[in-house]
């Protein structure tokens, strides 16, 4: 399916990894332009040069979503390099393994800043960008978490409750300008996240033996973590002309791990 994206520009926060690297990929794939930012300029320069992305197809700033000076930043500059912004996926993240004995007081400032001010910045700061277009599209990056807590994960199983709702209140503010916001919520997926973790883990396994066993213990019905590519699939047609009456929704990349029915 031809997803008319050519020529189009797609903000991407996080991009240097996981997610927000496959999307980039596959918006690239599909004549998109792109830019990008995260934290750890290296590392996104290393992840950009190993895509092939030419120069005049790619803007990259260090940014970090919690900061809205340096966000405005990354928006002008793809502002003055593109002239347009016509997509945003608000993905840059980390969740935060802690019950809610541990989880301190700081803990949950930091993860509503992350979760809510992280959005709030990139959204702002591309709002009149994507209003302009006529057909903005913002995907919002959550989990499966928002309406499946966690236990060993409380303060991003709530910070992530509250992103879903505001989601559904950016979609029903910005329908007015034709700016269509949707959420994905992920289940597991191999990333860095997971990676990191089976790491730390110090386990004797291999990484796949790790994730096997991590896939029944968390009973995914498919038997099996997804990967980057199968929600970067998704991400790419909501922010396409082809979703062009889909807002407010919410769809799961989860391998089935959501028990709810709605
Ligand atoms: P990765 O760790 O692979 O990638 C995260 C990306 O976000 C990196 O580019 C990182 O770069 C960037 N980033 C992190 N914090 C910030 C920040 N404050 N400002 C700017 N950039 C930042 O993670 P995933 O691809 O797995 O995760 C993508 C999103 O999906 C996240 O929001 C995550 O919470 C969510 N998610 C992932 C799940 C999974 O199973 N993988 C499950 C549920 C949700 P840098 O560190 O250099 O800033």
């Amino acid at each position: 399916m031809d997803m008319d994206l050519d020529g189009r520009v797609v903000a991407v926060t996080g991009g240097s990894s996981g997610v927000g690297l496959a999307t980039i990929r596959r918006l690239h794939g599909e004549g998109a332009l792109i830019a990008t930012c995260a934290r750890d300029g290296n590392r996104l320069a290393k992840a950009m040069s190993d895509l092939g992305i030419p120069s005049d197809r790619l803007h990259t700033t260090v940014a970090d979503v919690r900061d809205i000076a340096q966000v405005e930043q990354f928006v002008e500059g793809a502002l003055n390099q593109f002239g347009r912004i016509d997509g945003l996926v608000n993905n840059a993240g980390r969740s935060l393994m802690k019950g809610l004995r541990d989880t301190t007081a700081q803990d949950w400032r930091d993860e509503l800043d992350l979760k809510f001010q992280g959005v709030l910045n990139t959204t702002s700061a591309a709002l009149e960008a994507l209003r302009a277009t006529g057909a903005g599209a913002i995907v919002n990056i959550n989990a499966v978490l928002s309406v499946q807590p966690e236990p060993a994960l409380v303060a991003t199983s709530a910070a992530r409750a509250g992103v879903l709702n505001l989601s559904r209140s950016m979609a029903s503010e910005y329908a007015r300008d034709n700016i269509r916001v949707n959420s994905v919520c992920l289940g597991l997926i191999d990333t860095g996240q997971w990676l990191r973790r089976f790491e730390a883990s110090r386990s004797s396994l291999t990484y796949e033996e790790w994730q096997g066993e991590l896939a029944a213990e968390r009973r995914i019905p498919l038997g099996r973590l997804g990967t980057a590519d199968e929600v970067a699939a998704l991400v790419v047609f909501l922010l396409s002309p082809r979703a062009s009456y889909i807002t407010g929704a919410a769809y799961d990349v989860s391998g089935g791990i959501n028990r709810g029915v709605h």
